[in-house]
């Protein structure tokens, strides 16, 4: 797989209400691993509201979820606060090391575990690394991303750009509304 094929997404969805995760059971999917900031809250939101609780706690009848994410110990306890779900913070992606930690609390493998987040620089391209699967989301709020994660956006971009060039029709199905939805 080139570097370009890394970072191409399994899927595209608009938000985490809107994943088939009926199919994804279906398919034998066993854990899901969810990054924070961005996929499920915004940067300027500081706890999970009732619906995202609701869809979390309600996926763990299905599904063994873990919070992957890159950010420090008290945003992410500070927002999962009164939810029972394993977190990683400072979780390095798109090194492996946190997507291997997140494995080992989940007790899967790389065929039965989805990687669900925003960032094509950090959550696509490191479950892709492992082998996992992963589901590309739009940004809850686009212009909250942190400094960090401003740069990756500017790498994205420039990548967005190969891969439309290289593999034009991976990236119409799978790349060109996440490229639309944000308006880039
Ligand atoms: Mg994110």
């Amino acid at each position: 797989m080139t570097f370009y094929q890394k970072c191409i997404p399994h899927h595209y969805d608009v938000s985490i209400f809107d994943i088939d995760y009926e199919t994804l059971k279906k398919q034998g999917i066993h854990a899901l691993f969810f990054d924070l900031d961005n996929t499920i809250i915004g940067y300027d939101q500081v706890r999970l509201d009732e619906k995202h609780r609701t869809l979390i706690t309600s996926l763990q009848k299905d599904f063994f979820v873990v919070i992957l994410s890159n950010t420090n110990l008290s945003r992410v306890s500070t927002a999962l606060e009164g939810l029972d779900v394993p977190f990683l913070f400072h979780a390095t992606k798109p090194l492996k090391r946190g997507f291997k930690k997140a494995l080992k609390i989940s007790k899967t493998t790389v065929n039965d575990t989805v990687m669900i987040g925003d960032q094509l620089m950090t959550d696509v391209f490191g479950a892709n690394r492992m082998g996992i699967k992963t589901i590309l989301i739009r940004s809850v709020k686009r212009k909250s991303d942190r400094w960090m994660t401003k740069i990756n956006r500017i790498f994205e971009r420039f990548v967005l750009k190969k891969v439309q060039k290289k593999y034009p029709s991976l990236y119409l199905e799978r790349l060109k509304d996440y490229v639309d939805d944000h308006e880039m």
